[in-house]
């Protein structure tokens, strides 16, 4: 369907890390963002987040993309992997190095523990070696207060957005908070939206963005940002992979469809209950722009 509301200049993501099967909670966020991008006319991209073997289960990346296709959940171009981006984080890594916001730390998180509740610091003038430790981002210009368009101006506490945090980790993996950013920026992501769980690490996010905007003499806007309601389970924790949220079957995403745009606050009409998903986004794409006008979470 073609919005009459097109601006070919959106382009927003879907960013599954392939943990496991797309479950309840990561459907929300895959149709939040869709329905984002769609009802403005934008682009819809997939990024698959493996940069975290230990964590991934064989195959889920192909069990996810079917899943979305099965929900008609139908994203633009090729999808990307972050497992192929190595020299893409290196470089930003070099970038960050060259211009001195980049440090060894050895520290143990029970150490790190027994000195506050956040990392303060502490190896910041040590001059560690960079091969086996984990690589610290050296935080002068925390960003503590960000604009979202469902929570409003948001403020992270100031320690917590000080955090000198990790950008590699001591057993050589890419942290997330520099896969994702080097990502957005080189994507030209300019809308993310996605889960309430993401929304205090995203001053972390911005602040690194910020900084590879200096460092890099390359200014890239930052991107408007919109984090959604996040489905609990009976336990009241976050739907999770990690805590086994059933995966949503294919054989039901009429279904599944159905409940996530009842969760997202929209009211189908009963005809469309259950109907093919393409009905369903359909409606949901044209109501998107009025329901989220005044939306808060
Ligand atoms: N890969 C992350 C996750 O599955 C999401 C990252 C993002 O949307 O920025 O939780």
């Amino acid at each position: 369907m073609v919005s009459s509301n097109s601006d070919t200049s959106y382009r927003g993501r879907f960013a599954p890390s392939p943990s496991g099967p797309l479950h309840a909670g990561s459907l929300i966020a895959a149709l939040g963002s869709y329905l984002d991008a769609r009802a403005a006319g934008g682009q819809w991209l997939v990024r698959i987040e493996d940069i975290d073997p230990p964590r991934e289960v064989p195959g889920a990346d192909a069990v996810i993309l079917s899943q979305l296709e099965a929900h008609g959940l139908h994203w633009d171009g090729p999808v990307r992997y972050q497992s192929q981006q190595h020299a893409l984080y290196q470089s930003h890594l070099d970038d960050l190095h060259s211009a001195g916001l980049l440090y060894a730390c050895d520290c143990t998180r029970k150490q790190i523990k027994a000195r506050a509740p956040y990392y303060t610091g502490f190896c910041r003038s040590r001059g560690l070696a960079f091969e086996q430790n984990a690589l610290r981002f050296f935080n002068r210009n925390p960003v503590t207060t960000l604009n979202d368009r469902f929570h409003g101006a948001v403020t992270v506490q100031a320690d917590w957005a000080g955090e000198d945090f990790v950008l590699r980790r001591r057993d050589g993996l890419w942290a997330y908070q520099l896969a994702v950013v080097s990502d957005d920026r080189e994507q030209g992501i300019t809308e993310i939206v996605r889960g309430s769980d993401l929304l205090t690490p995203t001053a972390w996010q911005l602040t690194l963005w910020q900084a590879l905007n200096q460092v890099q003499q390359r200014p890239v806007n930052l991107p408007r940002l919109a984090h959604l309601p996040l489905v609990l389970g009976s336990d009241g924790r976050k739907l999770s992979k990690q805590n086994h949220a059933p995966a949503i079957d294919n054989n039901q995403a009429a279904a599944n469809l159905t409940r996530a745009i009842g969760f997202l606050g929209m009211h189908l009409p009963t005809d469309l209950e259950g109907a093919a998903v393409e009905l369903q986004l359909d409606w949901a794409q044209a109501k998107w722009p009025s329901h989220v006008e005044n939306f808060t979470v």
